[in-house]
């Protein structure tokens, strides 16, 4: 049997390994987390909506049933494509394929202190730690005495208005609008600061225009102020620099704002393109070493007509990458090239309020909202989760839920910091 070693099992690392013939491949899937996540919803777990535990489903328990598949926990350090091995953290482990689906990660343009300084929902860690953030403002500012250092507390800064960024504004607004009388009474909506800056001249720039305008209303609404066309050039001991120099404080600042390849050190530089993706051809086969090495998902960059700068770095590109490359695996032969099958793309800003561009018709409000709940439940692994979700929504929908507001942090956490202050 050959050995596939697939490095990543988010949308795209987790379906190949299901598709895979059984009869034909051994297959290693290394993960740095024991665990497949569902991005879509990392929002949720910013804001307290969800915990990390509904929306993530162990690997080892995901391959029990599948006897030629085994999970190994490690971080790539090193691939070597010479040698066909691959080094993570703990081992080095020799390959017949290797396949690259370690997705992708923030990326930000250069202001390298923007790493160490801000809060972000690219990883379910990075989730829970901004929700941790996020609760411990609210907490701080309501027992603040000082006004200004009050509001000052209670500034939130989103930095780019893609799903992402609209998802995590929206809710926050609706911390601000719903949730603040009911669990901070000491505090005051004028004492949160909500904005969200976007570089270009509209929100969700993928999608229609009628669903640009919805979101705008939609945030607009829920007390989010949306700047457009404003571009922050640095944030430095929490003031932020605008694009025409002006200046702002912001105590909590998000970044949604990009994303790049996760990089995947020991690659011949030749096979990196634009965005720190990986160059593959039409097969997914990364280019010069395509006997070899594939890549699917956020991480592979497949230049085509229709698409001159690579898919969207959306889960449905990275499942059908993974389903198409398992088929000309199992045939034993390159003859199907990938194309992709555009579903639809959707957002929501909150409750009720949604958008969803789906077969050329654009929907919004209460339906785009529930077929936005329908299809992130169904996608989601495992029962128990589905149900947990269901339940949890269902509870924040009648009474917007406290339950799950726990801000948990040893005394020895560097949080400490803040008690310090
Ligand atoms: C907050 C957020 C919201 C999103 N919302 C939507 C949405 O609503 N709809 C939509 O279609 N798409 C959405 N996306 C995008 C979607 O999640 C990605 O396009 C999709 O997850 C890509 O799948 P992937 O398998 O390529 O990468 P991922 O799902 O990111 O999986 C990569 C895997 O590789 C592992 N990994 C990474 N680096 C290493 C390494 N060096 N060593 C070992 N393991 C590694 C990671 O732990 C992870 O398990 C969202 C993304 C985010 C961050």
């Amino acid at each position: 049997m050959e050995k596939v070693v697939i490095i990543g099992g988010g949308f795209a690392g987790l379906n190949l390994v299901k598709h895979l013939d059984p009869k034909k491949y051994e297959v290693c899937l290394v993960d740095r987390n024991n665990f497949h996540a569902f991005p879509p919803l990392f929002y949720q777990i910013a804001s307290s909506g969800l915990v990390s535990a509904n929306i993530c489903f162990p690997f080892r328990r995901e391959i029990k049933k599948m006897g030629n598949v085994s999970y190994h926990m490690g971080h790539v350090k090193n691939i070597d494509t010479a040698a066909k091995t691959v080094t993570t953290s703990y081992e080095t482990l020799n390959y017949d394929k290797l396949v690259l689906a370690a997705g992708s990660t923030n990326n930000y343009f250069g202001m390298s202190n923007l790493a160490e300084d801000t809060f972000g929902i690219k990883t379910v860690a990075e989730a829970a730690h901004t929700r941790d953030e996020i609760l411990d403002r609210f907490e701080r500012g309501a027992i603040c005495p000082d006004p200004e250092r009050r509001r000052q507390l209670l500034s939130f800064l989103v930095v780019g208005g893609g799903p992402s960024g609209v998802e995590i504004a929206g809710a926050l607004g609706e911390m601000k609008k719903y949730i603040l009388s009911k669990e901070y009474p000491e505090l005051k909506p004028e004492d949160v600061t909500i904005t969200l800056v976007e570089g270009t001249g509209s929100l969700l720039g993928a999608m229609s225009e009628k669903s640009r305008r919805k979101a705008l209303e939609g945030l607009k609404d829920l007390m989010v102020n949306v700047r457009l066309n404003t571009l922050m050039k640095d944030y430095t001991d929490k003031y932020v620099t605008f694009a025409d120099g002006h200046k702002e404080y912001y105590e909590t600042l998000i970044w949604t704002a990009g994303v790049k390849g996760e990089p995947m050190p020991g690659l011949p530089a030749e096979t990196v393109g634009r965005g720190g993706r990986v160059l593959v051809d039409e097969f997914n086969r990364v280019k010069g070493l395509e006997d070899s090495v594939m890549a699917i998902g956020d991480i592979a960059l497949m230049e085509t007509e229709k698409y001159p700068h690579g898919h969207p770095q959306m889960a449905q590109p990275a499942i059908q990458q993974a389903v198409n490359l398992a088929r000309n695996l199992n045939r034993g032969e390159y003859a199907t090239p990938f194309e992709y099958k555009d579903k639809g793309s959707m957002a929501t800003i909150g409750k009720n309020k949604a958008v969803a561009d789906i077969a050329g018709m654009s929907f919004g409000g209460f339906f785009a909202w529930l077929i936005w709940m329908i299809i992130h439940l169904l996608s989601i692994l495992g029962m128990r989760n589905k149900l947990s979700v269901l339940v949890n929504w269902f509870w924040n929908y009648l009474f917007y839920s406290t339950s799950l507001r726990l801000l948990l942090r040893p005394v020895k956490y560097p949080l400490r910091r803040h008690w310090a202050e």
